[in-house]
């Protein structure tokens, strides 16, 4: 019998990953992978994103356990998308993204977004290639995301903080949530936004487009 540990798993994967970075660097694509629990906005998010990334050139890879219908929605957006369903699997792994990413011409992007499936535990822990991980979090889901889950708020570039909107009808403290956050990570920068009403977006979109020059000043 052979035992494979997680560790040597993840070994594998974070291989992978690197490959695929370097031949999203190559193309001078910027890679984002978005993590957030089930509900959190990250295909509303994304559908307002390629709305104002409008004359760049953006696909989207779409976890998720069951159906194509995020994909769907990217779709319409005029924007290429390829489902992977994980059917059952609560997270992408590198793998899983190649093999998707064979289905695109990379050379032709400016942004692959990858959206996790909604979780906001071990997507954490799996390099996919990108080159920045966002958390998604929204003020319905409560305050003390960043203190029950700190492994994704360690570990991401930004925190969308999402359907602000709902503000006056929730009981979120958002200083105590930035805060927090800052604690885990001083380098988070924490976004508000509600991509309904397309408060904060442009800020989003801006931050998006910085990581994007910045990539490409540093090949
Ligand atoms: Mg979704
Ligand atoms: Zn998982």
């Amino acid at each position: 019998m052979r035992v494979k540990l997680a560790r040597d798993i993840l070994k594998a994967n974070d291989q992978l990953a690197n490959g695929l970075r370097r031949r999203l660097t190559s193309h001078g694509v910027l890679g984002v992978n978005l993590i957030g629990s089930p509900g959190s906005g990250k295909t509303t998010l994304l559908e307002r994103t390629i709305e104002r990334l409008e004359g760049l050139r953006v696909a989207v890879i779409e976890g998720d356990i069951a159906t194509a219908l995020d994909a769907e929605r990217i779709e319409r957006t005029g924007a290429p998308a390829v489902q992977i369903n994980t059917e059952g699997a609560c997270h992408l792994d590198a793998n899983m993204v190649i093999d998707a990413a064979s289905e695109l011409d990379l050379a032709v992007l400016d942004f692959l977004f990858i959206e996790n499936v909604g979780n906001l535990v071990c997507p954490a822990a799996w390099d996919l290639g990108e080159d920045v991980k966002v958390v998604v979090s929204s003020v319905a889901e409560g305050d003390e995301k960043p203190r029950k889950y700190p492994a994704v708020f360690q570990k991401a570039a930004a925190c969308v903080l999402s359907k602000v909107d709902l503000l006056p009808h929730v009981d979120f403290d958002i200083e105590r949530f930035r805060a927090d956050a800052a604690l885990l990570n001083p380098d988070l920068t924490v976004l508000p936004v509600s991509a309904r009403e397309g408060t904060g977006v442009a800020e989003w979109v801006a931050w998006l487009k910085d990581r994007l020059t910045a990539k490409r000043q540093r090949r």
